[in-house]
């Protein structure tokens, strides 16, 4: 009997990318993760651990799985996976969908001030305040090194590696956070202003710097290339129904 089985990729290391795993039933599901973490939380279904080796790599690892459909479920921050995914949906005419949670929109009583990239967060900090809970990830932490001026309470879900700020304290932890949890961790530091990505999801510390008044400084999204998108695990499911029959 021939495998009539439709087969996605499922790029992840998100909490899209699992939900979308598991929402795919009748299909044969491979997820891959960059293997960043030690201990991640694993989607159901075939796993993959690793980089692909680039464009080239990831576009004959399409050809070779025979893959039906590849879908970008990386960070919103993962601006290379996901041009590699495009660059390679495009050599091996697989159709592509990126899967991208909504960036975070203020709300009144928020004092948010945009920046572009994590350089220009640095430079803004030290005008906003000098006792800064970071909540960039680990990769993010290397970009404030040089603020000896202001004292960092950092969380990640694994330790920084150097070079990092003189005056840091580092939680290790994963999200989802509490309101109320991250109304305790901004009073008991006496935080004064928060540093983020503009991820999207649950933002039990945006509502938390909200109540107390600490002011946020929110680092854009990276331009998202040209391809289809879908922003809820259901319209994923449905675009794929349509994209492979
Ligand atoms: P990145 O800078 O866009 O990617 C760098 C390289 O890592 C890619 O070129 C690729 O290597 C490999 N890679 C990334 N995601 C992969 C995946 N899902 N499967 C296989 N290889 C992958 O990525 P990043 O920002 O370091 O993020 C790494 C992973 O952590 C992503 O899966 C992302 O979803 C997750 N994550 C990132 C953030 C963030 O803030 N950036 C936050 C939470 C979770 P090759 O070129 O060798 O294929």
């Amino acid at each position: 009997m021939p495998d009539v089985t439709r087969r996605v990729l499922i790029l992840g290391g998100t909490t899209e990318g699992r939900l979308l795993a598991g929402a795919l039933d009748g299909w044969s599901v491979i997820s891959s993760l960059a293997g960043r973490t030690s201990r991640p939380l694993l989607p159901p279904g075939e796993l993959r651990i690793g980089g692909f080796g680039g464009v080239d790599g990831l576009a004959a690892y399409l050809r070779d799985r025979r893959v039906d459909a590849l879908v970008d479920a990386t960070h919103p921050f993962a601006a290379t996976m996901t041009g590699h995914a495009v660059a390679a949906a495009a050599t091996t005419g697989v159709p592509l969908l990126v899967l991208r949670r909504p960036g975070w929109v203020a709300e009144p009583g928020d004092d948010w001030h945009r920046v572009p990239d994590l350089g220009v967060a640095a430079a803004r900090l030290p005008r906003l305040g000098d006792r800064v809970f970071l909540t960039t990830g680990r990769q993010g932490i290397a970009a404030f090194a040089a603020l000896d001026e202001c004292w960092f309470l950092a969380r990640s879900v694994e330790p920084p590696v150097p070079p990092v700020p003189k005056r840091l304290e580092i939680v290790l932890d994963r999200g989802p956070f509490t309101l109320e949890g991250e109304l305790r961790l901004l009073r008991a530091h006496g935080v004064n202003v928060l540093v983020t990505k503009d991820s999207g999801g649950p933002s039990g510390k945006l509502a938390a710097a909200r109540a107390v008044g600490v002011p946020v400084l929110m680092i854009d999204r990276p331009p998202m290339p040209e391809a289809p998108a879908a922003d809820t695990i259901e319209s994923a499911v449905a675009w794929l129904k349509v994209a492979v029959r």
